[in-house]
């Protein structure tokens, strides 16, 4: 239980990465906040799910487009566990189109979820860290933070700016004990890229079968990864083996930003 007595946050856990990770952490020992913006009722299953792979786990709801509702996030982890130590920005959404027809309010829902949630989260879990002398986070990217897509402008912009906040911080907290990290997942199988295969079947006249071999088309291993896979690299980014690992920018893609 090698993160007994420290707490964690995990933004956008109800389902996908985000559970995976909060389950390797509370497999390690660690108390996790679980959060999405299902109401508290519809979460009760992966809270319990989460509490039996060994650590505490509870609940908040908040929209993390909403600065406000982070704060209270970040302050109900104190609440509840203490912390928070650990700190896990998974919270993401998508949107596929070309420029021209890509709408405003996607656009900003994008830089707000993907992108300014782990700005205020981070502002709002860093004095915690610091006055426990120990400090962990991880940002969720993706191979989209290095490489670039037609149609995914918000998405690319705002993956490719939280790879620059990640190196930032880690400089702001270089000396501090305090590590941040991006991981950069390929595609993965979650209810994210699910959702994508009739739009991008859509809008290359594609049938859903034919899309979804043309999606792993970049992935060199044509396979995708999982989330268990992603969840061990972060479990790892917490532990003390990976104290001196910063500022970096990890891909799970397959072999795609190796082309
Ligand atoms: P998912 O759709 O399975 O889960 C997304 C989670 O975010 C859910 O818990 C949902 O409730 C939560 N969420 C959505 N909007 C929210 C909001 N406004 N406030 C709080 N929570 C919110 O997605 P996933 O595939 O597990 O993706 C998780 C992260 O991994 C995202 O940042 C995504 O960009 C990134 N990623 C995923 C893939 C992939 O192939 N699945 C690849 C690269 C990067």
């Amino acid at each position: 239980m090698q993160f007994s007595g420290k707490s964690a946050v995990v933004t956008g856990s109800t389902s996908g990465i985000g559970l995976a990770i909060a389950k390797a952490l509370s497999t390690d020992g660690a108390s996790v906040m679980l959060n999405g913006i299902e109401e508290p009722g519809a979460a009760a299953d992966v809270v319990a799910e989460v509490a039996a792979a060994g650590g505490a786990a509870k609940y908040t709801r908040a929209d993390v487009s909403k600065p406000e509702e982070i704060q209270n996030l970040v302050k109900a982890t104190t609440d509840a566990f203490g912390g928070p130590h650990i700190l896990v920005n998974n919270a993401g959404i998508q949107y596929v189109a070309p420029i021209e027809e890509f709408p405003e309010a996607k656009w900003n829902a994008i830089i707000a979820i993907n992108l300014s949630a782990a700005f205020h989260s981070i502002k709002a879990a860093l004095p915690a860290m610091r006055s426990a002398g120990f400090g962990r986070i991880i940002n969720i990217a993706s191979a989209h933070s290095l490489r670039a897509s037609p149609n995914k402008s918000a998405y690319v912009t705002a993956k490719h700016g939280l790879a620059g906040l990640t190196k930032t911080i880690a400089l702001e907290t270089a000396r501090e004990n305090i590590t941040v990290n991006a991981i950069s997942p390929g595609y993965v199988w979650t209810p994210l890229v699910e959702e994508q295969i009739p739009d991008y079947a859509k809008s290359n006249d594609l049938t859903e079968e034919e899309a979804k071999h043309e999606i792993l088309d970049k992935q060199a291993s044509k396979e995708f990864a999982t989330v268990e896979q992603i969840a061990a690299l972060a479990a790892f980014l917490v532990s003390d083996a990976a104290e001196q690992i910063t500022g970096a920018n990890y891909p799970v893609d397959g072999g795609w930003t190796a082309q």
